[in-house]
């Protein structure tokens, strides 16, 4: 189908190739991860990262319009005809010193990539729109997802978008209020599962199989093409710079990885003479990478992770029937399919992971409320992060951090709602009770 990319497996043991033509989401010789591939003699990669900036004045082009396939020449595996795009990454850097200030940095120093700007509210969209163009390169009609919400959301927007069916699965009572109601209003058909996102993981994969469903979980090496943009459009908020740090909230660990591979590419590329350190920041009712790696030791090792560990990790995990367990859900995820990857990741940037408590979080997020454009739990996990990485002297005040904020705030009002109402925390805003009465209400202005 295109000479210009391939899928290559990441074990060094196996290193098995197949066409991007297939729809794999596991090697199906070893059962490892698959990674893009790409021939970079055949395309046509501009010579220095400013090129794209051309395409701001062509973007009544879709596929310059896009946040995402702006950067096409760096994602190259399908055809234009095949691309579906619905205007995502229409992103905003947004340089942001008062939060600068509660992570104790210097003025300038601090920015915020605020991902919630996308379609379904999530960079999610990134991903997606990669992953359904190769799954209508590969004439695919139905799909299929597990998903703590943000996935669902824009699998659903995505999916009808380019007539394809959709059906997610979603961990019984797992999932944010602004989350459920996406899947339900585009049109998925939803089910849930008496289990969490890890038992739904499971399930969807089997399924997928069984039926032959396109499955778009982060698993799916496309997406994580389409998230590499997510860098590129940092480097273009900061004027075709990279930043000293990128820090980015741990889930299922495919930004991470994503992240990992754009800038090793781009290095590999001569695009980019530094790759920014990355900084991975899991809920503490959720951090099997921050223990894995801080705890275990566990390294990429050039692609020959020790797999005891992780064995051995999960068995007791099975063993104390452990379930994570935080309000960020978009991160409450004990499994994450991408570990090795961002193991790479970590190894590539000179990667660090930490992890940060519920109270934390949410006071991170109304932080970013009250000064910046507000954003979901998961992403507040960032700012916590970020705040423990300047105590402990790793991030200097003055180096520049790029922060990816990765949904939106109205995600999941009933966390919101419950720190100010219910004064849950140090910047609780509560709405106050006042009588019907004019000079009562006069009195109570501040
Ligand atoms: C999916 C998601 C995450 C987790 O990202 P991974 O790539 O799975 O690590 C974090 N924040 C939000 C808002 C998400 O939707
Ligand atoms: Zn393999």
């Amino acid at each position: 189908m295109t000479d210009r990319a391939y899928q290559k497996c990441i074990n060094p043991g196996c290193r098995a190739e197949f066409d991007c033509g297939e729809a794999l989401f596991k090697c199906p010789a070893c059962g490892e991860l698959l990674d893009i591939r790409y021939n970079w003699d055949k395309i046509k990669v501009p010579g220095k990262l400013n090129e794209f900036a051309k395409r701001w004045g062509t973007r009544d082009n879709r596929l310059d319009f896009s946040g995402v396939w702006r950067f096409r020449e760096l994602l190259s595996y399908c055809d234009d005809e095949h691309k579906v795009t619905i205007g995502e990454g229409q992103t905003i850097l947004q340089q942001n010193d008062a939060v600068a200030r509660y992570v104790d940095m210097g003025a300038g120093c601090l920015h915020l990539q605020y991902e919630g700007l996308n379609p379904s509210g999530s960079f999610k969209d990134n991903g997606m729109t990669a992953a359904f163009s190769h799954a209508k390169m590969v004439g695919a009609t139905s799909s299929a997802c597990a998903s703590t919400g943000n996935t669902s959301a824009s699998v659903a927007l995505y999916a009808h978008s380019c007539g394809v069916k959709c059906t997610v699965f979603i961990g019984s009572g797992r999932i944010a209020f602004g989350k459920l109601s996406q899947a339900m209003d585009y049109g998925a058909q939803t089910i849930q599962i008496l289990g969490d996102f890890d038992d739904c993981m499971r399930q969807v994969q089997a399924v997928c199989t069984k039926l032959g469903l396109y499955l778009l979980n982060s698993l799916n090496p496309f997406r994580l093409e389409g998230q590499k943009a997510i860098m590129y459009r940092i480097i273009e908020g900061l004027g075709w710079d990279v930043p000293d740090w990128i820090v980015v909230p741990g889930g299922n660990l495919g930004n991470s990885s994503a992240f990992g591979k754009a800038f090793s590419e781009l290095k590999e590329l001569g695009l980019i003479e530094r790759i920014p350190r990355l900084a991975i920041i899991n809920a503490t009712g959720a951090e099997t990478l921050n223990d894995l790696v801080n705890n275990k030791k566990l390294r990429w090792n050039e692609g020959n992770v020790e797999q005891a560990i992780i064995d051995d990790y999960y068995a007791d995990l099975t063993a104390r029937n452990f379930s994570p367990h935080t309000c960020a859900s978009a991160i409450e995820i004990s499994r994450p399919v991408n570990l090795k990857k961002c193991l790479r990741a970590i190894d590539v940037c000179d990667g660090v992971v930490r992890a940060v408590t519920d109270e934390e979080i949410v006071d991170a997020k109304a932080i970013i409320g009250k000064y910046g454009l507000g954003c979901e739990p998961a992403s507040a996990a960032t700012i916590a992060g970020l705040r423990h990485l300047r105590a402990e002297g790793l991030i200097g005040a003055d180096q520049r951090v790029a922060c990816v904020l990765t949904g939106h705030a109205l995600k999941d009002p009933d966390v919101t709602v419950n720190y100010h109402k219910k004064k849950q925390g140090e910047f609780s805003n509560a709405p106050v009770e006042a009588p019907n009465d004019l000079d009562a209400l006069i009195k109570l202005i501040r």
